[in-house]
């Protein structure tokens, strides 16, 4: 097989990759400089020209082959999730069925979104016009990704571009780069030209070489709103995709079946360690239930086995990094000095953060207000629906939302008042399906991801339009 991480130009040093739970050497692995991104961008032009040559249904086959290939492999790919970012195992084999279904979909949509039919007899004066649209590779896209979902948040990016004719110079997060390289490795063993797919792995500095380079068409970013801004600032002319942050809010009425809102909140909140871009942040409960919600939380909360990631029954693992769980731990400690009860949780050994669930946050409180990325959870009761979505709203950014209820009526009234890019109605924030549309509201969104959605905004229509006089 060919090895993705010697294809990278002039490799200057090796970052090393370490296993958040235990600190435990991973790999090392190739990085490059900002002075390679020259390099880097010569050989995904090469990329583009072949891409785009390949015919659809080889761009299908491609994608198809490489998801058989990582169904059959899947226990290596869940186990590199597990050394790199830390996700428990059972989360880290969900990812990588995840990953399977973005690639089959992708595959799809290659085979199906070619363009359409233009109507042009529908305008007046131009009845003697016939033609059509075409979807167009953009060439170079540029795909920088986090460190959450290793695998699948790279397969998001990868799986539409490939479908529409693209090269991709990816730049995966620095601290879990393994599951990237695994994943372009299988895609070259699936057939894939491997120009098509250019890695460099590097931390801040690249990603800014790499963003400000113009032969870069599109930025596929996903990640923080700090670095979001950064980048939107230094980019310049060229199509911006940003995935960002969230602090997704719950809402608990008082019809629902509380047993089920319970579960759902407990997995939405701390999947991934609470490292989750649409993971439950606030629960809003309704105040006749507020009582009787949080102790079984809290109880629910308790029960939870956090610790070692590799184990079957171990619920949350480790944080990405002790940094990161000490910066949780510190943002507690500040909204408890500002007022906030404690209820469970807050202890931390190393990297692992105990799910901690908080309730009388002040709601200016950052904790309230911005994204916590950790598995800590705010309680907060409210007396009527409308009191709800407007706490609900009150972050400046959204992506997801959720609301328990037996009533139609409450669940879509919620649905219209909540202003997020989606709202989940009987679930938590957290569930998403990888063909949906998938983005933030209101600062610093841009585009959609889910297959589909990413391929249109990673092609570009050409009309062709015919005068039959
Ligand atoms: P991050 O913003 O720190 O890093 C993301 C990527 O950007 C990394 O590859 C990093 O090396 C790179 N980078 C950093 N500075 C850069 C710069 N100046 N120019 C170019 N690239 C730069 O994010 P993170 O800590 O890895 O991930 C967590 C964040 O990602 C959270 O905010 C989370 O909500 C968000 N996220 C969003 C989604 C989504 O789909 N909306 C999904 C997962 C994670």
């Amino acid at each position: 097989m060919t090895s993705v991480k010697r294809q990278v130009v002039a490799p200057l040093e090796q970052v090393a990759v370490f296993n958040p739970y235990d600190g435990s050497l991973v790999e090392s692995v190739s990085t490059c400089s900002p002075d390679d991104v020259g390099a880097l961008l010569e050989r995904a032009r090469q990329g583009a020209v072949i891409s785009k040559a390949l015919p659809r249904h080889r761009r299908a086959v491609i994608l198809e082959a490489a998801a058989t290939l990582i169904d059959a492999r899947r226990e290596e790919f869940a186990h590199t999730i597990v050394c790199e970012a830390g996700k428990t195992i059972v989360q880290a084999r969900k990812e990588t069925l995840r990953c399977v279904n973005t690639l089959k979909l992708s595959a799809e949509e290659a085979k199906r979104n070619a363009g359409e039919i233009v109507p042009f007899d529908a305008y007046a004066g131009s009845e003697a016009r016939q033609g059509w649209f075409t979807r167009e590779p953009l060439g170079i896209i540029a795909a920088i990704t986090p460190y959450n979902d290793p695998l699948n948040l790279v397969a998001h990016k990868l799986g539409p571009a490939i479908a529409g004719g693209n090269a991709v110079l990816l730049k995966p997060s620095e601290l879990t780069p393994l599951s990237a390289l695994k994943l372009v490795e299988i895609l070259i063993e699936a057939g894939m030209p491997q120009e098509i797919i250019t890695v460099a792995i590097g931390g801040a500095d690249l990603g800014r070489a790499i963003v400000s380079a113009r032969d870069v068409r599109m930025l596929s970013f996903t990640g923080g709103f700090a670095t979001g801004e950064a980048i939107s600032r230094s980019a310049g002319l060229k199509k911006l995709a940003m995935d960002l942050g969230g602090n997704a809010p719950v809402i608990v009425m008082s019809d629902c079946d509380l047993d089920k809102a319970v579960e759902g909140c407990l997995s939405g909140a701390y999947w991934a360690a609470g490292q989750n871009c649409i993971g439950t942040q606030r629960i809003l409960v309704q105040a006749s239930c507020y009582d009787r919600f949080r102790d079984a939380f809290v109880v629910g909360t308790g029960h939870l086995k956090a610790g070692d990631p590799g184990r079957e029954d171990t619920h949350v693992g480790p944080m990405i990094s002790v940094a990161a769980a000490e910066r949780a731990q510190a943002a507690v400690e500040q909204a408890i000095a500002a007022g906030a009860r404690l209820l469970c949780g807050h202890q931390r050994e190393r990297a692992v953060y105990h799910p901690t669930v908080l309730e009388g946050v002040p709601r200016d409180n950052r904790l309230w207000r911005e994204e916590v990325f950790a598995p800590v959870v705010m309680l907060e009761p409210f007396e009527t629906l409308s009191d709800a979505i407007r706490m609900a709203n009150e972050p400046d950014y959204s992506l997801h939302a959720g609301i328990f209820t037996d009533k139609l009526a409450d669940a879509l009234e919620a649905a219209a008042g909540i202003e997020a890019g989606g709202v989940m109605i009987n679930d938590s924030s957290d569930y998403r399906f990888d063909a949906m549309p998938f983005g933030g509201f209101k600062h610093g969104s841009m585009g959609r991801e889910g297959v589909r959605f990413a391929y249109e905004e990673m092609t570009q229509p050409k009309v062709i339009c015919i005068n039959r006089e």
